[in-house]
Protein backbone atom coordinates (compact mmCIF):
# COMPACT_ATOMS: atom_id res chain seq x y z
CA UNK A 1 0.00 0.00 0.00
CA UNK A 2 1.32 3.52 -0.45
CA UNK A 3 -0.30 6.34 1.11
CA UNK A 4 -2.13 9.13 -0.24
CA UNK A 5 -0.09 12.57 0.60
CA UNK A 6 -2.49 15.26 2.28
CA UNK A 7 -1.13 17.96 0.64
CA UNK A 8 -1.36 20.50 3.30
CA UNK A 9 -0.24 23.59 0.83
CA UNK A 10 -3.25 22.73 -1.09
CA UNK A 11 -5.84 22.70 1.68
CA UNK A 12 -4.65 25.56 3.09
CA UNK A 13 -5.08 27.47 -0.03
CA UNK A 14 -8.75 25.96 -0.12
CA UNK A 15 -9.25 27.26 3.69
CA UNK A 16 -7.94 30.36 2.87
CA UNK A 17 -9.88 30.95 0.19
CA UNK A 18 -12.98 30.21 2.00
CA UNK A 19 -12.37 32.15 4.95
CA UNK A 20 -11.91 35.43 2.87
CA UNK A 21 -15.44 35.17 1.45
CA UNK A 22 -16.13 35.42 5.03
CA UNK A 23 -13.75 38.61 5.89
CA UNK A 24 -15.09 40.25 2.14
CA UNK A 25 -18.53 39.50 4.03
CA UNK A 26 -17.36 41.13 7.16
CA UNK A 27 -15.58 44.16 5.02
CA UNK A 28 -18.99 44.57 3.03
CA UNK A 29 -20.14 45.91 6.36
CA UNK A 30 -17.27 48.39 7.66
CA UNK A 31 -15.41 45.74 9.20
CA UNK A 32 -11.90 44.93 8.53
CA UNK A 33 -10.95 42.02 10.73
CA UNK A 34 -7.54 42.90 12.44
CA UNK A 35 -5.01 41.05 13.91
CA UNK A 36 -2.35 42.37 15.92
CA UNK A 37 1.00 40.29 17.26
CA UNK A 38 3.15 41.37 19.39
CA UNK A 39 7.48 40.23 19.52
CA UNK A 40 9.42 40.68 22.17
CA UNK A 41 13.01 40.71 21.14
CA UNK A 42 14.87 39.29 18.61
CA UNK A 43 14.82 35.40 18.24
CA UNK A 44 15.08 34.39 14.69
CA UNK A 45 12.99 31.78 14.00
CA UNK A 46 10.06 33.67 15.88
CA UNK A 47 10.58 36.68 13.61
CA UNK A 48 10.08 34.43 10.82
CA UNK A 49 7.19 33.34 12.14
CA UNK A 50 5.54 36.79 13.00
CA UNK A 51 6.49 37.96 9.41
CA UNK A 52 4.39 34.62 7.83
CA UNK A 53 1.06 35.63 10.29
CA UNK A 54 1.15 39.48 9.10
CA UNK A 55 1.74 38.23 5.22
CA UNK A 56 -1.55 35.97 5.54
CA UNK A 57 -3.14 38.35 6.64
CA UNK A 58 -2.28 40.58 3.86
CA UNK A 59 -3.25 37.84 1.31
CA UNK A 60 -7.03 37.97 2.84
CA UNK A 61 -7.27 41.48 2.83
CA UNK A 62 -7.07 41.81 7.18
CA UNK A 63 -6.02 44.52 8.71
CA UNK A 64 -2.77 43.34 10.84
CA UNK A 65 -0.12 45.35 13.72
CA UNK A 66 3.44 43.59 13.88
CA UNK A 67 4.59 45.18 17.15
CA UNK A 68 8.01 44.56 17.74
CA UNK A 69 8.99 45.44 21.55
CA UNK A 70 13.31 45.36 22.42
CA UNK A 71 14.01 42.27 24.31
CA UNK A 72 14.49 44.20 27.69
CA UNK A 73 10.78 45.24 27.39
CA UNK A 74 9.35 45.10 30.91
CA UNK A 75 6.45 42.81 32.15
CA UNK A 76 4.62 45.71 33.45
CA UNK A 77 5.22 47.65 30.02
CA UNK A 78 4.35 44.28 27.79
CA UNK A 79 1.00 44.23 30.30
CA UNK A 80 0.18 47.88 29.03
CA UNK A 81 0.48 47.21 25.53
CA UNK A 82 -1.55 43.95 25.98
CA UNK A 83 -4.45 46.34 27.69
CA UNK A 84 -4.47 48.86 25.19
CA UNK A 85 -4.60 46.18 22.15
CA UNK A 86 -7.61 44.42 24.07
CA UNK A 87 -9.60 47.65 24.34
CA UNK A 88 -8.43 48.81 20.49
CA UNK A 89 -11.85 48.30 18.87
CA UNK A 90 -9.94 47.84 15.25
CA UNK A 91 -8.10 44.25 16.55
CA UNK A 92 -10.15 40.95 16.64
CA UNK A 93 -7.00 38.93 17.12
CA UNK A 94 -4.22 39.44 19.41
CA UNK A 95 -1.16 37.09 20.57
CA UNK A 96 2.01 37.44 21.73
CA UNK A 97 4.98 34.95 20.04
CA UNK A 98 6.65 32.62 22.54
CA UNK A 99 8.60 32.58 24.03
CA UNK A 100 8.71 35.73 25.58
CA UNK A 101 12.24 36.55 27.07
CA UNK A 102 13.40 34.93 30.49
CA UNK A 103 12.26 37.96 33.40
CA UNK A 104 8.45 37.90 31.56
CA UNK A 105 6.01 35.70 33.20
CA UNK A 106 4.56 33.77 30.19
CA UNK A 107 1.48 32.73 32.18
CA UNK A 108 0.69 36.39 33.27
CA UNK A 109 1.08 37.33 29.80
CA UNK A 110 -1.42 34.59 28.23
CA UNK A 111 -3.53 35.28 31.23
CA UNK A 112 -3.42 39.26 30.35
CA UNK A 113 -4.63 38.67 26.55
CA UNK A 114 -8.81 38.79 26.52
CA UNK A 115 -10.09 35.49 26.35
CA UNK A 116 -12.26 37.25 23.05
CA UNK A 117 -9.61 37.83 21.09
CA UNK A 118 -6.98 35.15 22.30
CA UNK A 119 -6.51 33.64 18.45
CA UNK A 120 -4.15 31.40 19.87
CA UNK A 121 -6.93 29.80 21.98
CA UNK A 122 -4.31 29.53 24.96
CA UNK A 123 -6.06 31.58 27.68
CA UNK A 124 -7.08 29.23 30.37
CA UNK A 125 -10.73 30.40 29.77
CA UNK A 126 -10.36 28.90 26.12
CA UNK A 127 -8.72 25.76 26.99
CA UNK A 128 -11.38 25.38 29.56
CA UNK A 129 -13.90 26.39 26.69
CA UNK A 130 -12.06 23.61 24.71
CA UNK A 131 -11.81 21.08 27.08
CA UNK A 132 -16.10 21.33 27.94
CA UNK A 133 -17.01 21.16 24.93
CA UNK A 134 -17.74 24.59 23.76
CA UNK A 135 -14.56 25.64 21.93
CA UNK A 136 -14.33 29.82 21.59
CA UNK A 137 -10.93 29.22 19.83
CA UNK A 138 -9.03 26.30 19.15
CA UNK A 139 -5.20 26.07 19.07
CA UNK A 140 -4.04 26.57 15.42
CA UNK A 141 -1.73 23.91 15.10
CA UNK A 142 -4.21 20.73 16.35
CA UNK A 143 -7.39 22.83 15.03
CA UNK A 144 -5.68 22.59 11.31
CA UNK A 145 -4.45 18.79 11.61
CA UNK A 146 -8.73 18.51 12.61
CA UNK A 147 -9.49 20.13 9.18
CA UNK A 148 -6.57 18.52 7.24
CA UNK A 149 -8.18 14.69 8.61
CA UNK A 150 -11.84 16.53 7.55
CA UNK A 151 -10.83 17.94 4.07
CA UNK A 152 -9.13 14.40 3.45
CA UNK A 153 -12.20 12.50 4.27
CA UNK A 154 -11.06 10.81 7.19
CA UNK A 155 -13.84 9.83 8.89
CA UNK A 156 -13.16 10.38 13.31
CA UNK A 157 -16.39 9.30 14.89
CA UNK A 158 -15.62 6.08 16.40
CA UNK A 159 -11.94 5.36 15.52
CA UNK A 160 -9.05 5.32 17.65
CA UNK A 161 -7.37 8.23 17.71
CA UNK A 162 -3.98 7.76 18.91
CA UNK A 163 -2.21 11.08 19.91
CA UNK A 164 1.35 11.38 20.82
CA UNK A 165 3.00 14.51 22.78
CA UNK A 166 0.83 15.78 25.19
CA UNK A 167 1.92 19.41 25.42
CA UNK A 168 -0.83 22.48 25.94
CA UNK A 169 -0.27 24.03 22.49
CA UNK A 170 -0.11 20.57 20.06
CA UNK A 171 -1.16 17.31 21.81
CA UNK A 172 -3.69 18.23 24.30
CA UNK A 173 -5.60 20.23 22.62
CA UNK A 174 -5.42 17.86 19.86
CA UNK A 175 -6.89 14.89 21.53
CA UNK A 176 -9.52 17.11 23.15
CA UNK A 177 -10.38 17.83 19.22
CA UNK A 178 -11.03 14.72 18.31
CA UNK A 179 -12.76 13.38 21.35
CA UNK A 180 -15.19 16.51 20.61
CA UNK A 181 -15.80 14.92 17.41
CA UNK A 182 -16.39 11.51 18.59
CA UNK A 183 -12.99 9.46 18.08
CA UNK A 184 -11.92 7.22 21.11
CA UNK A 185 -8.59 8.94 21.97
CA UNK A 186 -5.32 7.53 24.11
CA UNK A 187 -2.65 10.27 24.56
CA UNK A 188 0.71 8.77 24.92
CA UNK A 189 4.01 10.33 26.29
CA UNK A 190 7.59 10.51 27.14
CA UNK A 191 6.68 7.90 29.98
CA UNK A 192 4.26 5.45 27.84
CA UNK A 193 5.57 1.98 28.54
CA UNK A 194 5.61 0.22 25.11
CA UNK A 195 4.31 2.74 22.55
CA UNK A 196 3.75 1.19 19.77
CA UNK A 197 1.18 -1.15 21.45
CA UNK A 198 -0.80 1.91 21.06
CA UNK A 199 0.02 3.39 17.52
CA UNK A 200 0.12 0.07 16.09
CA UNK A 201 -4.06 0.26 17.32
CA UNK A 202 -4.33 3.54 15.63
CA UNK A 203 -7.07 4.16 12.85
CA UNK A 204 -6.06 8.13 13.53
CA UNK A 205 -2.11 8.63 14.25
CA UNK A 206 -1.43 12.33 15.78
CA UNK A 207 2.17 12.72 16.16
CA UNK A 208 3.79 15.88 17.93
CA UNK A 209 6.90 15.05 19.71
CA UNK A 210 9.88 16.60 18.62
CA UNK A 211 11.65 13.71 18.18
CA UNK A 212 12.70 13.32 14.24
CA UNK A 213 11.27 10.15 12.43
CA UNK A 214 10.76 7.82 15.79
CA UNK A 215 7.70 6.56 14.47
CA UNK A 216 8.23 3.89 11.99
CA UNK A 217 6.29 1.97 9.24
CA UNK A 218 6.33 -1.06 11.73
CA UNK A 219 4.43 1.26 14.14
CA UNK A 220 1.71 2.17 12.10
CA UNK A 221 -1.63 0.38 11.47
CA UNK A 222 -2.54 -1.15 7.40
CA UNK A 223 -4.44 2.11 6.58
CA UNK A 224 -4.27 4.41 9.18
CA UNK A 225 -4.03 8.23 8.79
CA UNK A 226 -0.87 9.56 10.16
CA UNK A 227 -0.80 13.56 10.86
CA UNK A 228 2.88 14.64 11.32
CA UNK A 229 3.16 17.81 13.52
CA UNK A 230 6.91 17.59 14.30
CA UNK A 231 9.63 20.27 12.40
CA UNK A 232 13.16 19.20 13.34
CA UNK A 233 15.72 20.52 11.09
CA UNK A 234 18.23 17.96 10.72
CA UNK A 235 22.69 18.51 10.07
CA UNK A 236 22.27 18.65 6.18
CA UNK A 237 19.94 21.61 6.64
CA UNK A 238 16.73 19.50 5.96
CA UNK A 239 13.53 19.43 7.77
CA UNK A 240 11.73 16.03 8.89
CA UNK A 241 8.93 15.17 10.53
CA UNK A 242 8.44 12.97 14.02
CA UNK A 243 7.27 10.20 11.90
CA UNK A 244 9.59 8.35 9.32
CA UNK A 245 7.86 8.81 6.16
CA UNK A 246 9.47 6.35 3.91
CA UNK A 247 8.43 3.35 5.54
CA UNK A 248 5.34 5.07 7.07
CA UNK A 249 3.82 5.74 3.71
CA UNK A 250 4.06 1.97 2.76
CA UNK A 251 1.33 1.21 5.71
CA UNK A 252 -0.47 4.30 6.19
CA UNK A 253 -3.39 4.73 4.40
CA UNK A 254 -3.20 9.08 4.56
CA UNK A 255 -0.28 10.62 5.54
CA UNK A 256 1.20 14.40 6.23
CA UNK A 257 4.65 15.13 4.51
CA UNK A 258 6.89 17.42 6.26
CA UNK A 259 7.65 19.96 5.19
CA UNK A 260 4.27 20.77 3.41
CA UNK A 261 1.80 18.92 5.99
CA UNK A 262 0.65 20.55 9.03
CA UNK A 263 3.20 23.25 8.86
CA UNK A 264 0.89 25.82 6.16
CA UNK A 265 -2.76 25.17 7.86
CA UNK A 266 -1.32 26.94 11.48
CA UNK A 267 -0.92 29.84 10.14
CA UNK A 268 -4.26 29.58 7.93
CA UNK A 269 -6.12 28.77 11.05
CA UNK A 270 -4.87 31.89 12.81
CA UNK A 271 -6.83 33.56 9.94
CA UNK A 272 -9.64 32.09 10.48
CA UNK A 273 -9.96 32.90 14.21
CA UNK A 274 -9.45 36.01 13.25
CA UNK A 275 -11.84 36.03 11.14
CA UNK A 276 -14.45 34.08 13.80
CA UNK A 277 -13.63 36.79 16.30
CA UNK A 278 -14.47 39.52 13.94
CA UNK A 279 -17.92 37.72 13.01
CA UNK A 280 -18.78 37.23 16.98
CA UNK A 281 -17.68 40.65 17.61
CA UNK A 282 -20.28 41.99 14.90
CA UNK A 283 -22.73 39.75 16.30
CA UNK A 284 -22.58 37.22 13.45
P1 LIG B 1 6.91 19.69 23.42
O1 LIG B 1 8.38 19.46 23.56
O2 LIG B 1 6.25 20.77 24.21
O3 LIG B 1 6.15 18.32 23.76
C1 LIG B 1 6.60 17.10 23.25
C2 LIG B 1 5.71 16.00 23.77
O4 LIG B 1 6.17 14.78 23.21
C3 LIG B 1 5.75 15.83 25.28
O5 LIG B 1 4.45 15.66 25.77
C4 LIG B 1 6.60 14.58 25.50
O6 LIG B 1 6.22 13.79 26.60
C5 LIG B 1 6.31 13.82 24.22
N1 LIG B 1 7.41 12.91 23.90
C6 LIG B 1 8.72 13.21 23.78
N2 LIG B 1 9.44 12.10 23.49
C7 LIG B 1 8.55 11.08 23.43
C8 LIG B 1 8.67 9.69 23.20
N3 LIG B 1 9.86 9.12 22.98
N4 LIG B 1 7.54 8.94 23.20
C9 LIG B 1 6.34 9.50 23.44
N5 LIG B 1 6.16 10.82 23.68
C10 LIG B 1 7.26 11.60 23.68
O7 LIG B 1 6.65 19.88 21.86
P2 LIG B 1 5.45 20.58 21.06
O8 LIG B 1 4.17 19.88 21.31
O9 LIG B 1 5.51 22.05 21.23
O10 LIG B 1 5.93 20.29 19.56
C11 LIG B 1 6.04 18.98 19.07
C12 LIG B 1 6.58 19.02 17.67
O11 LIG B 1 5.67 19.73 16.83
C13 LIG B 1 7.92 19.74 17.50
O12 LIG B 1 8.65 19.10 16.49
C14 LIG B 1 7.53 21.13 17.03
O13 LIG B 1 8.54 21.74 16.25
C15 LIG B 1 6.34 20.81 16.18
N6 LIG B 1 5.37 21.92 16.06
C16 LIG B 1 4.92 22.19 14.80
C17 LIG B 1 4.01 23.19 14.60
C18 LIG B 1 3.50 23.43 13.22
O14 LIG B 1 3.04 24.51 12.91
N7 LIG B 1 3.51 22.42 12.36
C19 LIG B 1 3.54 24.05 15.69
C20 LIG B 1 3.99 23.59 17.00
C21 LIG B 1 4.90 22.59 17.14
P3 LIG B 1 6.37 14.29 28.14
O15 LIG B 1 5.23 15.24 28.34
O16 LIG B 1 6.24 13.05 28.92
O17 LIG B 1 7.71 14.95 28.24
Amino acid sequence: MTARIIDGKAIAQEVRAEWKIRADALKARGITPGLAVIIVGEDPASKVYVANKVKACAELGLHSEHIALPADTSEAALLAKIAELNADPKIHGLLVQLPVPKHIDGDKVLNAISPDKDVDGFHPINVGALATGNMRFAPCTPYGSLVLLQKSGVSIEGKHAVVVGRSNIVGKPMALLLLQHNATVTICTSKTVDLAKYTRDADILVVATGRPKMITGDMIKLGAAVIDVGINRMADGKLCGDVDFESAKEVAGWITPVPGGVGPMTITMLVANTVQSAERSAGI
